[in-house]
């Protein structure tokens, strides 16, 4: 069912809660050293100033794990808040407390028209309580509630435009819209875009259907394989996890990196894939992983004195003409150690033929981390339907698992 958008909502005059995913990469010196996350957010805040309402934004920022800003500056939020008002052409004021006397002046003082960000919310330990300890702990319960509860308060509507954290029960994300009973909660418009994206790839897919799973660990992926084996035509496998998969198949995999203790889970997943599962027929291999060292490709059993770090060659072209024949691609994980050439010359290929998959009309869909680093690295991410925000929850959203935090809002 489609989610209320904040585009079908009356702002004029309201304060509007905004959980934005302001979680951005800085240097040593904090400095900001990519605004995408929020730039992305902007076409939301720059709805609700349009429509006469007053922005109140909230979003964590690394794990400063329940240590105040005094205690730990590195993690507190003001360098956003600047950014954002650079890229806004206005000053956005800022509340060096979430919430409390200081954050209840600065809403109470807000104007329509204007910005107010509330400091970094995982500096507040009740934020990442998670529901399943609450549930038989009084206190605990009582203490991430009373948090919500003050957050909730600043808001006359609830706005989630944070998918990196959706599939999260963190106060912010659902114990605040929790709070908010008779009062408007919708989705902002990157998680709307994210929701259609990724909603209409996996459930309303044009076929053939075509999944990418690539990265480090079998085990990491287990339950996607397993989801998107049953909604998929075909699943291309790379990345380090195809060696698990090598043992399951009784190949010697070398030196590269293996779980043993999920080969059993591989054996069980190839049975079950059948021919739609596809591994790779040749890998790129090397002594140790350096740059620019020497390589040689391998089908079959990997000596011992060797790793595997890419897909070869032969898989690449393969992958390729399966991609080419396919109207929906999904691509979660890269292909090989992608941030090491030259192991980055499968991904990069992976990440060019969704490019012209997209180019000749077939919906290509990224799932974030690793893959969007690469996409982006590669300057291609304009060019592929969607790029995905969420790294462990576009996985997670292939899985199939519910979102509390979206389930919570409004329907359409
Ligand atoms: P994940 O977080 O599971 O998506 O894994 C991403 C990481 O997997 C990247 O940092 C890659 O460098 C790494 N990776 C991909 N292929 C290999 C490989 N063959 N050996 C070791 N690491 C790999």
């Amino acid at each position: 069912m489609a989610k209320k958008s904040i585009a079908n909502v009356d702002l004029k005059g309201k304060r509007v809660l905004i959980r934005v995913d302001f979680n951005v990469p800085q240097d040593d010196k904090g400095a900001i050293t990519d605004d995408r996350r929020i730039r992305m957010a902007l076409p939301t805040i720059q709805h609700v100033l349009n429509n006469g309402g007053r922005v109140i934004l909230m979003s964590h920022l690394g794990r400063p794990e329940g240590k105040d800003r005094n205690a730990d500056a590195r993690f507190t939020i003001e360098p956003a808040a600047k950014r954002l008002g650079e890229l806004l052409g206005k000053p956005v004021k800022f509340s060096p407390e979430a919430v409390g006397p200081v954050a209840e002046k600065a809403v109470a003082e807000l104007k329509d028209g204007e910005v107010l960000m509330l400091e970094n919310v995982r500096f507040y330990e009740a934020e990442q309580i998670k529901d399943k300890n609450a549930k038989n702990d009084p206190a605990l319960k009582e203490k991430k509630e009373s948090f919500a509860r003050q957050l909730a308060a600043f808001g006359d509507v609830y706005v989630n435009d944070a998918f990196g954290t959706c599939h999260r029960d963190n106060a912010s994300m659902l114990t605040v819209p929790q709070q908010m009973t008779g009062k408007p909660k919708v989705v902002g418009f990157l998680v709307e875009k994210e929701l259609k994206y990724l909603g209409d790839a996996l459930n309303n897919p044009q076929r053939p259907f075509v999944a990418i799973l690539g990265g480090k660990k079998v085990s990491d992926k287990i339950a996607v394989i397993e989801a998107l084996l049953k909604k998929c035509d075909t699943v291309l496998i790379g990345g380090a996890m195809q060696y698990t998969f090598m043992l399951a198949r009784g190949l010697k995999a070398g030196q590269s990196l293996v779980e043993p203790d999920k080969v059993d889970e591989a054996k069980r997943l190839l049975q079950l894939g059948g021919d739609k599962l596809k591994l790779p027929v040749d890998v790129v291999c090397a002594k140790e992983l350096k740059p620019g060292i020497a390589t040689t490709t391998v089908e079959g059993d990997i000596p011992d004195d060797l790793s595997g770090f890419d897909i070869g060659p032969k898989t690449v072209e393969e992958y390729k003409k399966i991609i080419a024949g396919a109207k929906t691609v999904a691509w979660n994980g890269p292909m090989g150690v992608f941030e090491t050439p030259p192991f980055d010359k499968g991904t990069y290929a992976i990440a060019q033929a969704l490019v012209e998959a997209t180019a000749r009309g077939a919906i290509t869909v990224i799932g974030g981390g690793d893959s969007a680093a690469a996409i982006e690295k590669a300057g291609l991410s304009e060019k592929v339907s969607h790029v995905s925000t969420g790294g462990g929850a576009s996985l997670e959203f292939m899985e199939g698992k519910p979102f509390k935090a979206v389930e919570i809002l409004d329907e359409a």
